[in-house]
């Protein structure tokens, strides 16, 4: 046994059970698994789900203008958010891409966006005909990096749109600093940050306004969904009249009268059921997680070369959608990712390498040299973007990032424990792994 290895095994022993783990071959090198429970099963639903989706069925309303369960699940959103206002959509994308409307951004405009996010966050920038400018990542958090923001501002950046990527919270004493300084209003991405805080209040309600995704991955679960949160409410009603085809509340019925530009990105009455349903589970589900995340974080911690992601210290509570850190090869014997991650995943223990650099996707490329911008952007200007939207960190995060998913959390400690063996087991193993 090498120094090293001795010393991992020396570490695993110190939690009594995992020595015989340490000490049995990778499932992925036919060993015995370090789990063959199944995890917690995700959507969580019982009679309550079924109860109400029927009384919602038989009623017979099924739209939001005639029925009440939207705009019920609407007031109790916005209580539990704390915001003042809150408006249910069809998804998080149209939550954004509404957002996105009633401030007012558009072609010509410049969005300052995280390149480690989901595609959504960059897919309703373009939808607006706007420019999405990448801010490199701040690779202990995982989050935009705030010292990179001001130098990617200019005269045409209309919003700064930070992600509270994995549940965990942008650094907004940072954001809101910069965007007071320089007037620019603050979106924030909080699909994957339900009941997540910053300086314990809730994510989504410091900027502008706050979205939110019920998507059917996310902690809070109606298959599709969204939500905006805001404290302003003239902006509500922009938002509003924008998600119900131009027609403000008062546009009811037979009066076709118009208030903006709109489309119709509408919650059905089911969805708002789901909602009310999911969220009598949320508090108990979301400090769940967080108790087993910030667990996790403490046995992972002492591994070496895992290094989990940092949280900044005004996150009072990380919603953790997602379970995050880096790992670095070099401690497990040069074991490239992927088969640290198969190798994992052989153990039982589900692990993903997560996002791919979003700011080199061809796709986006090819739309900033589409006939549409180039009606709005010169051809400098959309020959500079690529070189402007440079993110190295990011790069690298993308080559060392392992996830686990947010339903891993919300069972036992133990389960975290197992987590923390397969990792030890596969370091203890690495050199092997890294041959076969
Ligand atoms: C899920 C998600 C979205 C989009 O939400 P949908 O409900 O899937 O449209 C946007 N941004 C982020 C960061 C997300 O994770």
């Amino acid at each position: 046994m090498s120094d090293f290895t001795r010393r991992t095994f020396l570490a695993a022993s110190a939690a009594g059970a995992t020595a015989f783990a340490a000490a049995a071959k990778p499932a992925l090198l036919g060993g015995p698994k370090v789990r063959t429970q199944a995890w917690p099963k995700w959507p969580v639903f019982d009679k309550l789900e079924e109860t109400k989706l029927l009384d919602t069925l038989r009623g017979g309303q099924w739209f939001r203008g005639s029925g009440k369960v939207v705009s019920g699940f609407e007031s109790a959103y916005a209580s539990l958010t704390g915001a003042k206002a809150c408006l249910a959509t069809a998804n998080g994308t149209s939550a954004l891409l509404t957002s996105l409307n009633a401030m007012g951004v558009g072609a010509g405009d410049e969005v300052i966006v995280p390149p480690y996010t989901f595609v959504a966050t960059v897919n309703v920038v373009l939808a607006v005909n706007a420019v999405p400018v990448f801010v490199d990542t701040d690779i202990e958090t995982f989050q935009i990096d705030p010292k990179k923001i001001e130098a990617a501002i200019t005269d045409r950046t209309a919003a700064i749109l930070p992600v509270h990527l994995g549940g965990s919270a942008a650094d907004m004493d940072a954001i809101l600093a910069i965007a007071r300084k320089r007037k620019i209003p603050v979106l924030e991405d909080a699909c994957q940050a339900h009941l997540g805080e910053w300086k314990n209040r809730k994510l989504g309600t410091w900027g502008e306004a706050g979205c939110f995704s019920f998507q059917a991955s996310k902690n809070l679960n109606s298959g599709e969904g969204g939500a905006i949160v805001t404290n302003d409410e003239d902006f509500a009603e922009k938002c509003y009249a924008f998600h119900n085809n131009s027609r403000g509340r008062r546009n009811t019925g037979y009066d076709f009268s118009y208030v903006a530009r709109g489309l119709n990105l509408r919650m059905t009455e089911f969805q708002a059921t789901l909602l009310l349903a999911q969220m009598t589970r949320l508090e108990e589900q979301s400090t769940r997680r967080d108790q087993n995340g910030a667990y996790l974080t403490s046995l992972l911690k002492e591994i070496p070369g895992i290094r989990p992601a940092r949280m900044y210290d005004g996150c009072t509570r990380n919603a953790y959608h997602l379970y995050m850190f880096r790992y670095d090869k070099e401690q497990f014997a040069g074991l490239p990712r992927a088969k640290f991650l198969q190798a994992m995943n052989a153990e039982g223990i589900p692990s993903s390498g997560g996002y791919s650099p979003l700011n080199k996707e061809p796709f986006l490329k090819n739309t900033l040299e589409s006939k549409a911008y180039q009606k709005i952007y010169s051809k400098g200007y959309i020959a500079k973007w690529q070189e402007r939207n440079q993110c190295p960190m990011n790069d690298r995060l993308c080559e060392e990032a392992v996830w686990f998913t947010q339903n891993m959390l919300i069972g036992g400690r133990s389960d975290m424990e197992q987590i923390a063996e397969a990792v030890r087991k596969i370091q203890a193993h690495a050199a092997e792994l890294a041959r076969a």
